[in-house]
């Protein structure tokens, strides 16, 4: 017993709140007609959330509502509360144990729908507002709501006769509680929608990615190995570098050296060529000029000691004369072979002095002749004995001047040739000192020309250092200050590893093509583009993890909806399973049934062959529900369905097929499949609102030993004007209407429900 009461304010006829409290599992309901007991059936439908106006009579929210008469005015809104025992199964001593009728931990639940003038509706769960949504989730969680064939109207009983063979299969589905898995699928196949546009999105995500990703990694890698090519550069300048060092400081050193002796050099060559040049002729004229003088002043001299010594001979020679001519007379006969003597003697004299070309030897013979001539002439004409002695003296006298002079003139001649001498070695000393500067000059242009050949080397060493300080600088900018690592390794291990190798940049062609790879990797480097890159190796990181992580997202995604297919073709194979069951068990008992009622026959639901179906078209059964949720809408998609069709055969009649059965016969069948239905998932309770109208009295009665069976498992509304029926209800309430158009409630006992009901 799971409904404990139901309460109608306002609603259609019942102008005035009406309780009714069900305590018994089968309560009829009895009454004239118009008195408003369809509208309790109604009620219901309303408050377990029917959509569809046409279900319930109306053809808008305001015609729920009580409309007023003369002695009650009308209600502004209209309301329906429907009260569950919701406590725990053990209490109630059911087989269900553990769990509730509604999933919600109260012991009693009171679901009220009400709704105003205007239109609106509201959801109350225990009083509390909720969405439509939530009710009827919490409702087929207990196999109440659904389709429909539940709370079957008047006039309404063969309803699932007339439906299509697919909206049959849904009622049944919906009797079998498979609307709870048909959600869930549903709710999956909505997931995996889902996940197969974010599949989607981040497959075209990373499709966006990937070209500017491959560029990036183009990019990084040309940054790598241009970051390669500076590692290489480094090393190479590094060692260039500590080569060119060593070089540019020794080869300083040794020319600065050299530069040094050089000057040392030179300066001793320019005093020894200035030296030279005051030994020069031109500078020694000075000294010449004076010999000179000194030459001319003695030849003067000289000719003067021999004009004094011409005159002196002469003198002597006169003197003599005087002299001999006075002994003359003694001497003549003995001086005849004395001149023979003097005669040959002179002239040998003269001879040699021809010979020897010396005029003044000649000169002075000469006159030494004529002197003896003289005096023998002299001699001739006789002079007196005391003469003779005077002459003598003067002789002498003159003799000795003459000696004298003589002496002075050999003096002067002698001191002459050692002028002439000393002009002759002045001449030469000039002439070697000449020579001796020509020699120096060019051993002086000589030591400039390597000075300067050393100093121009010195400024091509200072050009280098130049050179050198920009590769540094240069180094710097492109490499970093991992360029000072040329300061350090002047030592390394030479290639063959045989100890170390002192770094010098003799080589020179070695290091021009050190230099020149060093251009080429330079060239290489600025060829690539890249800066130093940094921010494009951040972007290429980030674009990567980004792309990562889509991949990631990807493969989580792709294995949801792996997962998700699963739960569909899980859930399908559930459906299924539970369907061809509970199919089965619905035709066991529907034949059954049906066996009763028409004391024969059979009648049997079969599923027919799948067939491709388009939405929900028709005068569907749902078409309400597609209002009720945005998430369970149906789809408009083709699918391929299999309905349900029924195969009816009555006893004793050859035809067969629902539409040959008469309006009684169609009311049993459906009754039988109904009820049939209702026993394999019996719903807490089934509202039947004059489902027996059309059967005669000996159906009646079977009718309600079907109901007494059918209260068994579910709590049933019955509404009937059916005095077996009645008999059947453990409770009886009487509806009547007096003159105000209200309808009112009261229970009654069987006797005055067959006299109400009249
Ligand atoms: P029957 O036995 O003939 O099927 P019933 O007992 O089922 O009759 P209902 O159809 O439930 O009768 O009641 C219909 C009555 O309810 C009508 O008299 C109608 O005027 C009244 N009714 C319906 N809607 C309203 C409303 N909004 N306000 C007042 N009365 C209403």
């Amino acid at each position: 017993m799971y409904l404990k009461s139901i309460e109608l304010t306002g609603f259609k006829s019942f102008g005035k709140k009406t309780d009714i409290v069900f305590a018994s599992r089968i309560s009829s309901i009895v009454g004239p007609n118009g008195s408003g007991k369809s509208n309790v059936a109604e009620a219901f439908r309303f408050v377990l959330g029917e959509q569809s106006m046409k279900s319930l009579r109306s053809k808008r929210g305001e015609d729920l509502i009580w409309g007023g008469s003369p002695t009650l005015p009308r209600s502004n809104r209209a309301g329906v509360k429907v009260v569950f025992d919701n406590s725990l199964p053990a209490a109630q001593g059911t087989a269900q144990a553990g769990t509730r009728l509604l999933d919600l931990d109260f012991n009693e639940v009171a679901v009220e729908r009400i709704v105003y003038r205007d239109g609106e509706n509201e959801y109350l769960l225990n009083g509390t507002k909720v969405r439509l949504k939530d009710v009827i989730r919490l409702l087929a969680g207990a196999n109440i709501g659904g389709s429909g064939y539940q709370i079957i109207s008047q006039g309404e009983a063969d309803r699932i006769l007339n439906a299509s063979p697919r909206e049959r299969r849904e009622m049944v589905e919906d009797a079998l509680g498979l609307k709870l898995y048909q959600h869930k699928k549903a709710e999956s196949e909505r997931k995996l929608e889902e996940t197969a546009s974010n599949i989607d999105k981040t497959k075209s995500l990373r499709r966006e990615i990937t070209p500017h990703l491959n560029f990036l990694r183009s990019q990084v890698q040309k940054i790598e190995k241009a970051r390669e090519m500076k590692e290489m550069l480094a090393a190479k300048l590094s060692e260039y570098l500590a080569r060119e060092h060593a070089w540019i400081t020794s080869e300083d050193k040794r020319l600065s050296a050299e530069e040094r002796s050089q000057e040392t050099e030179l300066k001793t060559l320019g005093n020894r060529a200035n030296e030279a040049r005051g030994k020069r002729p031109s500078q020694s004229a000075g000294v010449l000029q004076e010999l000179k003088g000194k030459i001319i002043e003695r030849e003067q001299k000289l000719s003067e000691a021999r004009r004094e010594s011409e005159k002196l001979t002469r003198e002597l020679g006169r003197a003599e004369g005087v002299a001999e001519a006075n002994t003359v007379m003694v001497e003549q006969i003995v001086a005849v072979p004395h001149v023979r003597q003097f005669a040959r003697e002179v002239s040998e004299a003269i001879s040699e002095a021809l010979r020897n070309d010396d005029m003044p030897s000649v000169r002075v013979l000469l006159l030494h002749i004529k002197d003896r001539i003289q005096s023998f002439v002299d001699g001739l004409s006789g002079s007196a004995p005391d003469t003779k002695e005077e002459s003598q003296q003067q002789v002498k006298a003159i003799a000795n001047s003459l000696e004298r002079v003589q002496k002075e003139e050999t003096a002067l001649a002698q001191e002459l040739e050692a002028l002439r001498a000393q002009i002759t070695q002045v001449r030469d000393a000039g002439f070697a000192a000449e020579r001796d500067l020509i020699e120096l000059e060019s051993a002086v242009r000589e030591a400039q020309g390597k000075l300067g050949s050393v100093q121009n080397a010195r400024m091509t060493i200072a050009t280098l250092r130049q050179a050198f300080e920009d590769e540094v600088r240069e180094g710097i900018a492109l490499v970093g200050a991992a360029i000072h690592d040329w300061e350090k390794p002047l030592r390394q291990p030479a290639d063959g590893g045989a100890g170390d190798e002192v770094l010098t940049g003799d080589d020179r062609p070695a290091q021009e093509k050190r230099r020149r790879e060093i251009e080429r990797l330079k060239i290489k480097i600025e060829e690539s583009g890249i800066g130093n890159g940094d921010a494009v190796v951040r972007e290429f990181n980030q674009t990567r993890e980004r792309d990562e992580f889509l991949g990631r997202e990807l493969v989580d995604l792709e294995r949801s909806a792996a997962s998700l297919k699963d739960i569909i073709v899980e859930l399908e194979k559930t459906i299924d399973a539970k369907f061809t069951e509970g199919l089965k068990l619905i035709n066991a008992t529907l034949g059954d049934f049906f066996m009763k009622l028409f004391g024969g026959g059979a009648a049997k639901l079969e599923v027919e062959e799948p067939r491709l179906r388009r939405g929900s078209g028709g005068q569907s059964p749902k078409s309400d529900e597609d209002l009720m949720d945005e998430e369970e809408e149906m789809t408009e998609e083709e699918e391929l369905y299999a309905g349900l069709s029924i195969s009816v055969h009555l006893p004793r009649k050859k035809v067969h097929g629902l539409e040959v059965l008469s309006g009684g016969e169609r009311a049993l069948t459906s009754i039988a499949l109904i009820f049939s239905m209702s026993q394999v998932n019996p719903p807490p309770f089934l509202v039947l609102d004059e489902t027996d109208a059309a059967l005669d009295e000996a159906n009646s009665k079977r009718y309600a030993d079907m109901i007494r069976e059918l209260g068994s498992k579910s709590q049933l509304i019955v509404i009937t004007h059916n005095r077996s029926t009645m008999a059947a209800a453990g409770e009886l309430y009487g509806v009547t209407m007096g003159n105000d158009g209200v309808s009112k409630m009261l229970s009654v006992k069987l006797e005055e429900a067959e006299k109400v009901a009249k």
